[in-house]
């Protein structure tokens, strides 16, 4: 999707910003002499911004409004290093509400919905962000935030909620518990907008049937807004984002080459408006790719495909390379485990191993199902790993982001 006049014009006006402010990208511009762009292949040479430069900026370096128009600003939680601050006026507070009010009427969402938020409200942008939306719809925001599950089950029934926002994790935890206490026909959920990870298709499907809903994914970074900037609609062909307010573009990862419609890549994300912090083709590390042609709804906001993970989450074991989502895929296709499971990679002996845990109930025999599993698995990926098989229940189940894959070789 090649960046159009209009959308040229905006970045002009964002490079103009960065380089008045004097901020941390505003300085880079200047060294570098950048001034503006006049065709898609100028903007294609405009260098990436990287995460670890947003964290070299701590704590307020992105800063590119007057500070007096700075009404809040935002953190990503990083697990590694200091943590990013991302600045926002307040039009760029409005812009995100607008966004998201966008991803719920895309959802087929309301004002006459009832709206329980579960993510976290805080530093980070998932409750909040949720709300804004919600508010700006004129939907009945109940905000929760997480955890106290007995709570939001009480709160669902007797106020009646219709929607339900959270974690894929927190999601399935949510729809076992539904579940174990009898409660489905006691509640008058209708959709679910879930957030911030990646799901596969049997998780998806057992919190869709388990709860009476229907799914929407919503895309979005911190670095980027917060959630909010994409959603898929009920044709479920991927997820429109907002080309109003951002351009995106697919890379290939290694080569920072701008790939065509279609291709599998890393997203690249550039604000237009945004006037706290603009960033200019930011890295995601989000593997995905721009759907080419158009959605069944007619819609005219472009669409990317299901996130398939992240660039970095890519593991070399035994010199391949491998994808936790090829081993989700792998796992989907065995309807006697949970859709939990976890992948443990050590270095023994002067080996690599990979084991694989899943979940099954105490009728399977062990055995034979870890077998068939690690043969699957060997045929995907090209060496055997070992399976695990426990009880339904044993894994971790993670109010906040899951974590899956767990690599012992660098501990
Ligand atoms: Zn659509």
């Amino acid at each position: 999707m090649q960046i159009t006049e209009k959308q040229l014009a905006l970045v002009n006006s964002r490079i103009e910003a960065l380089r008045k402010s004097g901020s941390f990208y505003g300085r880079k511009y200047i060294e570098a002499g950048i001034t503006r762009v006049d065709t898609p292949e100028d903007f294609e040479k405009l260098p990436f911004s990287e995460k670890s430069d947003l964290r070299d900026a701590y704590p307020l370096g992105l800063m590119t409004a007057p500070e007096e128009e700075i009404v809040r600003i935002h953190s990503s939680s990083g697990t590694t290093g200091k943590p990013v601050i991302i600045p926002y006026t307040a039009k760029d507070v409005d812009d995100w509400g607008e966004m998201f009010k966008r991803c719920y009427e895309t959802a087929g969402i309301t004002k006459e919905d009832r709206i329980q938020i579960t993510p976290g409200y805080g530093l980070w942008t998932a409750g909040i962000g949720f709300q804004n939306g919600a508010e700006k719809l004129g939907a009945m925001v109940v905000p929760m935030g997480p955890g106290n599950t007995e709570k939001q089950l009480q709160m669902m029934q007797d106020l009646e909620t219709t929607v339900i926002t959270a974690t894929s994790s927190y999601a399935l935890l949510l729809t076992e518990e539904v579940e174990k206490r009898g409660l489905k026909d006691k509640i008058k959920l209708r959709k679910g907008v879930i957030g911030s990870e990646r799901w596969t298709k049997k998780m998806r499907d057992r919190i869709s049937s388990g709860l009476g809903i229907e799914l929407y994914d919503i895309y979005g970074l911190t670095e980027i807004y917060g959630p909010g900037i994409g959603i898929n609609c009920k044709y479920n062909t991927g997820m429109h984002y907002w080309d109003d307010y951002l351009y995106l573009e697919i890379i290939d990862p290694k080569t920072g080459e701008t790939l065509p419609d279609g291709e599998w890549g890393e997203i690249v994300i550039t604000t237009l408006v945004k006037e706290g912090a603009p960033l200019i083709r930011y890295r995601t590390h989000d593997m995905s790719r721009i759907i080419p042609g158009e959605c069944p709804c007619g819609s005219c906001y472009p669409r990317i495909d299901t996130i398939q993970g992240r660039t970095d989450d890519m593991m070399k074991i035994k010199g391949v390379n491998v994808f936790p989502n090829q081993i989700e895929e792998v796992l989907a296709g065995f309807p006697e485990i949970s859709s939990e499971y976890q992948i443990r990679i050590s270095h023994v002996d002067g080996r690599d191993s990979m084991r694989i845990y899943v979940e099954t109930t105490g009728d399977v025999d062990f055995a034979d199902l870890t077998r068939r599993i690690a043969e699957a698995v060997k045929s995907k990926i090209g060496f055997t790993p070992i399976v695990k098989a426990v009880e339904v229940g044993v894994l971790p189940r993670s109010e906040k982001k899951a974590h899956r894959v767990i690599d012992e070789r660098f501990e």
